[in-house]
Order: C-alpha cells, then sequence, then structure tokens
C-alpha cells in the first residue's frame, strides 16, 4: 500500500474520531429521548384514563358516558367495556382490531401487523352500578414518530458533516504541519546546494503565534548560524594557512635548486636535498590544490576558457603520463574520438585528466592497463579513464569525492592528501559538466566525466 502522509494520516483519524463522537452523541441523545417521549406518553394514557372515570356515571342502573369520553386528547382514545369484554360507549383508533384480555392497572404494549400501541385498562365500579372497564389506548408508532423523522435527518446529516469534518481537519493539520514542510524544504535546499546560509525563518513576523514548532524552527536556525560559522571559520583558516605555507614551500623550492645546481656539492649530501625537494614539491602541489578549493568555495576561482581541440589535448596528456605508468609496468591505451572541440579552461582541463589518470596508474595492479577514451555523445563530451587495479567498495565509494577522503591510507604515499577527486569533482561542475564513478573492488574503476559542448 501507498504510504500516506502524515497530513492524510491526521486528516483521517480526526475525521474518525470526530464521526464516532458525533454518532455516540446523537445515539446517547436519541435514546434518552426516545425513553422520556415513551415515558410521558405511558403517563398521559395512564392519566388520562384515571381522569376520565368522572366521565362514567350511572342512571337507573345502566352505565353512560359524557361527551368529553369521546374527545381524543393527545392521541388517546377511550372505550367502555363491561366486564366480559362487550363494548359499550368510546372509540377505538383505527387499526386496532385486536382485543386484548383486561388487565387492570397494568400498561401493556401490543403490537399489530406494522403499528404498536400502548393500552391501558382500569376496572371501575360506579355507585349503583355493574363493574366496567376502561381502557386507554394510544399509538407509540405515532410517539416514536417525531424522532424517527430526527433519526431519518441526522442520517442525511451526518456525512455532510463528516465531509465539513474531514475538511476541517485537513485545514487545520496542513495549517499545523505547514512548518514541518518548510523546515524540509530548507533542510533539502541547503543539501541540493550545499549554501548554509539559508534559514527557515518561520518566527518572522509571528510574535503572537509562537508554538512548539516555531520554537522548533527558530533552534533550528540558530543551529544552521553556528554551522555556518564554523564552516566559515574552516575555510578561512585553510585559505590563510594555504597563503601562508606558499612562500616558504617556494624558498625551500627554491634553495633546493640552487643547491643541487652547486657542481662542488658531493653526491652524498646531493641525495638528501633531492628528497627534500621531491616531498617541498608534493607539499606545494597540495597547497595550490587546498587554494583553489578554498577559492572555490568562495566563488572567487575563474575559468579562463577558450576553444580547444580537446582530443588532441586528451592525447597529448595520454602520452605524458605513459613515461610515468611505465614505471609501474602500468600501460595507457587509448581511444579518443577525433578533431573534438570544446570550450575548457586548458589549465583546468589538464588537472582534471592528469589526476584521473595518475589515480587509475596508483591503483592499479602491476602490469595493469589503464584506457582512457574520448567520444561526442549529443550535446556531450564523454570522457573515460579505466583501470584493471584494486577498485573501490561500494561503501566508500559516495565519500571519495569528498575533501582528504582516502579509502586505505596504508596503500598510499604522503603526497596522495585526498584532495584530488574534489578537485576534478570542481572542475568537472564549474565547467557545468558532472563527474561519475563505477568500481569493484578487485575488478577495477572507472570514472566517467561529462562536459556540455
Ligand atoms: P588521493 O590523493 O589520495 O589519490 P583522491 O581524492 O584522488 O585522493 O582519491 C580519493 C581516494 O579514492 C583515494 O585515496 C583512493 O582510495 C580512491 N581512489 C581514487 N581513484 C581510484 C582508482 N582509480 N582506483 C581505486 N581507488 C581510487
Amino acid at each position: 500500500m501507498r504510504r500516506l502522509s502524515l497530513k492524510v494520516k491526521l486528516t483521517i483519524v480526526y475525521t474518525v474520531f470526530m464521526i464516532l463522537v458525533t454518532c455516540t452523541a446523537l445515539g446517547i441523545l436519541f435514546s434518552l429521548s426516545s425513553r422520556e417521549v415513551l415515558t410521558s406518553t405511558q403517563n398521559q394514557l395512564e392519566t388520562r384514563v384515571q381522569e376520565s372515570v368522572e366521565d362514567v356515571e350511572t342512571e337507573d342502573g345502566k352505565v353512560e358516558v359524557d361527551a368529553d369520553f369521546y374527545s381524543v386528547e393527545n392521541g388517546i382514545y377511550l372505550a367502555v367495556y363491561e366486564k366480559d369484554g362487550y363494548f359499550l360507549y368510546g372509540k377505538v383508533p383505527y387499526g386496532f382490531d385486536e382485543q386484548p384480555e383486561f388487565s387492570d392497572g397494568e400498561i401493556r404494549r401490543i403490537r399489530e401487523k406494522n403499528k404498536e400501541w400502548y393500552v391501558y385498562d382500569l376496572s371501575y365500579r360506579p355507585e349503583q352500578g355493574k363493574t366496567v372497564y376502561i381502557r386507554g389506548i394510544t399509538s407509540v408508532t405515532d410517539a416514536e414518530e417525531s424522532f424517527r423523522i430526527t433519526l431519518r435527518f441526522s442520517m442525511i446529516i451526518l456525512p455532510l458533516l463528516a465531509g465539513v469534518e474531514a475538511f476541517i481537519g485537513y485545514r487545520f493539520t496542513r495549517r499545523t504541519l505547514l512548518p514541518v514542510k518548510k523546515i524540509t524544504e530548507t533542510v533539502q535546499n541547503i543539501r541540493t546546494d550545499a549554501d548554509l546560509s539559508r534559514r527557515v525563518e518561520l518566527t518572522k513576523g509571528r510574535e503572537h503565534g509562537r508554538d512548539e514548532i516555531y520554537y522548533l524552527a527558530h533552534t533550528f536556525d540558530q543551529m544552521l548560524g553556528q554551522l555556518e560559522d564554523v564552516f566559515q571559520r574552516e575555510k578561512q583558516f585553510t585559505s590563510d594557512v594555504s597563503h601562508e605555507l606558499r612562500t616558504p614551500v617556494s624558498v625551500i623550492l627554491a634553495q633546493c635548486e640552487a643547491c643541487l645546481s652547486e657542481r662542488d656539492l658531493p653526491e652524498r649530501q646531493k641525495e638528501p636535498i633531492r628528497l627534500i625537494e621531491r616531498k617541498a614539491q608534493e607539499m606545494a602541489g597540495m597547497i595550490s590544490n587546498l587554494l583553489l578549493l578554498s577559492r572555490a568555495d568562495e566563488g572567487r576561482q575563474k575559468l579562463n576558457k577558450e576553444c580547444l581541440n580537446i582530443s588532441e589535448l586528451t592525447q597529448i596528456i595520454a602520452e605524458e603520463q605513459q613515461m610515468l605508468a611505465e614505471e609501474k609496468n602500468v600501460n595507457i591505451y587509448t581511444d579518443i574520438a577525433p578533431d573534438i572541440f570544446v570550450k575548457v579552461d586548458e589549465s583546468f582541463y589538464i588537472r582534471l585528466l592528469v589526476n584521473l589518470i595518475s589515480n587509475a596508474v596508483t591503483y592499479s595492479k602491476e602490469k595493469g592497463t589503464v584506457k582512457i577514451s574520448l567520444k561526442r555523445k549529443g550535446e556531450e563530451i564523454v570522457g573515460m579513464v579505466e583501470d584493471d587495479g584494486i577498485g573501490i567498495a561500494q561503501k566508500d565509494l559516495p565519500h571519495i569525492w569528498e575533501r582528504f577522503y582516502r579509502v586505505d591510507t596504508s596503500r598510499t604515499d604522503s603526497s596522495h592528501s585526498g584532495l584530488g577527486l574534489s578537485m576534478v569533482k570542481w572542475i568537472a561542475e564549474a565547467h557545468g559538466g558532472r563527474i561519475e564513478a563505477e568500481s569493484e573492488p578487485a575488478k577495477g574503476s572507472r570514472f566517467i566525466f561529462y562536459l556540455p559542448i
């Protein structure tokens, strides 16, 4: 079954609850009022029969009744019978054809066809006369008819009421959950745009409507503010440190170069200087990556795009990398479609490809192969760097784009800082493209980048 939203669930619960409450209230009301109506009908019948005794007299030993005896008050009919059941005077309602046995002073409910009657008999002996029975009859069905009409009316009104309750419930729930929707939207926007400057801002202009959800949103905004501050400080720190390190590293490199150019310096002393130079170069590379990323974060990193024959450029980079790959006995193959022209920033495109190829070489096995391909597909160019190396586990795959993330630090030396792929991703996206990675441990990895033409 499709999952229902909280809004719909709450509306259903609210509506069902309200219908139950309404039905219970109506049920109690009807049962009380029906009992009340029937009790009052019985009382009226009893009183009327007892009072009618005054209308029954004897004249010359013969029983007679007044004209009042014939009048039907509140639906009560009166009749006088002899003890053996012989009808003397009075009126019997239409439809009451039975002649039940007399039962003195007792109200009975008698059902006849589809009508019900209350019958009350009272034995009476007038002066100098024989005992007679005065019988009062009134219709139960007529008495019940009034609230039956109300009941039928309620049956019609109930679905209408349920509809109104559902509508009110839905509006109410929607209004109540609106802030939750806004919080969710804000969080989603922060996730997609990676923009921590967004706020829920529910409390804006709602000085009097503050409830628990508004306080939650407010707390959330405060937390976002703190997070933004922390991230801002972290970025600033990275940027400042990179700047500060750039000059000493350049000085170290310059000094190493100067020392190494000294002809008189013995080879024994040159060796450690070469090592220092190599490490300083790695450091310079790392600083350059960090600076690029922090400039990108601040939106200050500009691209210098120009229309290039990207096929040629890719081929040149592949050949250059082949020399480095040979150290590891790795072979680089290319499958590059000719003369694809695209507007890219040349230095950034080189950085993207060099990073992907050097990773493929680093993480490939001895005598492994790396394949570089480039083709045009619709309005995009699709580039691919594939290797048959160690691969990446599925759980690590989503994280490889994160800064300083390295799957297994023991496999590589300090030159691998875990910044390369973050930079590659930024370059692809800054060109309006994207990059994806597919991999299977022990089988190899494939990095595919797409750039718009
Ligand atoms: P690093 O400088 O450590 O190579 P990257 O950002 O380039 O940093 O890569 C992040 C991590 O992704 C690496 O540490 C490595 O574990 C993994 N990785 C990248 N490319 C490959 C590849 N071709 N094969 C296997 N693992 C790779």
